[in-house]
């Protein structure tokens, strides 16, 4: 049988590599933690660090194709792979994801609008920047996740300040909008140019951190679902993509849509489909690396997906406890996914609970029962 294989040994890895298992493929995983929750489900796990050119090796020998679930994978570690092992996405790709400065050019390449910004990476840029992108965040350009990296600026003298806090490396400034909602969309990309989507899922987050998606026709109106769809499948198809990327939008106030960033990977906004979804974001990164016919990935329930950070676990103290799951899972249409993380820290992604349901409100009425008993605010974002 093939191998496939992946960089990075988080919680997308292992998603990956039980949906690549269940179709029969094995699966090797590349991480510098000997015990990744990806690779200790995997079939071969090379323990070394992404770098390591030799850790390459060994997995390009492994593999007959590989992908990512690691956002800040080195590009050239990709490219380097990519002269051994078919790699998808590329090495291209990815790294325009993950810089902010590229990442927003390409959008505006493709006609997708997103906030007003400015691009700082010298002393000059910032003073030239104008008062109209104020007040605004400051992220860097590279390497920020769950809100880390970013720096909300009122004034000037702020920025200024913020952009040396920064250390001076390169970042954008972006306008600080009025959101009505987030939402997302997920796209997978064959080889052949072939490209399905899900529709536009709605995104809360709390702290700079996914908390809470809801998917369903009542979350994001049909009209901007659509048009979310059309600028999430035309970024891809600019990039000539392959494999799976999200794509995170602003809903404005007047109904406007902004795109905010993107994901050259499955997406947390996205785990739902792997209960609500005939096939899950998982299931399409499978299909799109090992070349297999894409089909529309028709969702056969509304959802809710909670996810469960480390938070929950440290809610009676520094000791963890493991939450009330018994009552949450005798609540029916309760799917509970937890990662195999030893240890519980705040703000960790520890699992997530997907919520199905045979109506909108009754996926909503379970998701607000569960949320109730994990001691959670109540997750409904659309009602
Ligand atoms: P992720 O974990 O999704 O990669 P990130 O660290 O890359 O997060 P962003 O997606 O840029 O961060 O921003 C995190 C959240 O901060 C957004 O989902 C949104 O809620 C808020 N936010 C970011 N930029 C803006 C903006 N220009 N105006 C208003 N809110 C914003
Ligand atoms: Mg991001
Ligand atoms: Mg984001």
């Amino acid at each position: 049988g093939a191998t496939l294989g992946v960089l990075g040994g988080g919680q997308l890895g292992r998603m990956f590599v039980h949906a690549a298992q269940q179709s029969g493929y094995f699966t090797a995983v590349l991480d510098p933690d000997a015990d990744s929750p990806a690779g200790r489900v995997s079939h071969h796990h090379v323990h070394t660090d992404y770098l390591d050119g030799d850790g390459l090796a060994r997995l390009s020998r492994l593999a007959d194709a590989v992908t990512t679930e690691f956002e800040n994978v080195p590009s050239r570690a990709l490219a380097s792979l990519a002269g051994d092992v078919p790699v998808a996405p590329s090495a291209d790709a990815v790294a325009i994801a993950q810089d902010r400065i590229r990442e927003k050019a390409h959008f505006v390449k493709c006609g997708v609008a997103c906030a007003p910004y400015a691009v700082i990476e010298t002393a000059e840029q910032l003073s030239a920047v104008t008062d109209d992108l104020l007040p605004g965040i400051l992220k860097t350009a590279t390497l920020g996740y769950d809100g880390k990296g970013q720096q909300r600026v009122a004034s000037r003298g702020q920025l200024g300040a913020a952009w040396m806090d920064a250390g001076q490396v390169p970042c954008v400034l972006e306008k600080r909008l009025t959101l009505d909602f987030e939402c997302s969309v997920i796209v997978a990309r064959g080889h052949d140019g072939q490209a399905v989507n899900y529709r536009a899922q709605r995104n809360l987050h709390r702290d700079g951190i996914l908390a809470v998606t809801e998917a369903h026709e009542e979350c994001v109106p049909p009209e901007i679902a659509k048009r979310a769809a059309e600028a999430a499948l035309s970024i891809a198809n600019g990039l000539n993509y392959v494999g799976v990327l999200c794509v995170e939008f602003f809903v404005l106030a007047d109904g406007e849509l902004v795109v905010n960033e993107m994901a050259p990977r499955p997406h947390n906004s996205g785990h739902y489909t792997i209960d609500a979804c005939e096939l899950s974001q998982f299931d399409l990164q499978v299909r799109t690396l090992a070349g297999l016919p894409l089909v529309e990935p028709r969702q056969h329930s509304p959802a809710i997906m909670l996810n469960l950070l480390g938070d929950l676990w440290l809610a009676k103290g520094p000791q963890a406890t493991e939450p009330p799951w018994a009552q949450v899972l005798a609540l029916p249409g309760t799917h509970l996914h937890l990662y195999g993380k030893q240890e519980a820290r705040r703000g960790r992604k520890m699992g997530h609970l997907n919520i199905t349901g045979a109506s909108v409100a009754e996926v909503r009425a379970t998701a607000v029962r569960a949320a109730a008993l994990l001691g959670l605010p109540s997750p409904v974002t659309s009602a």
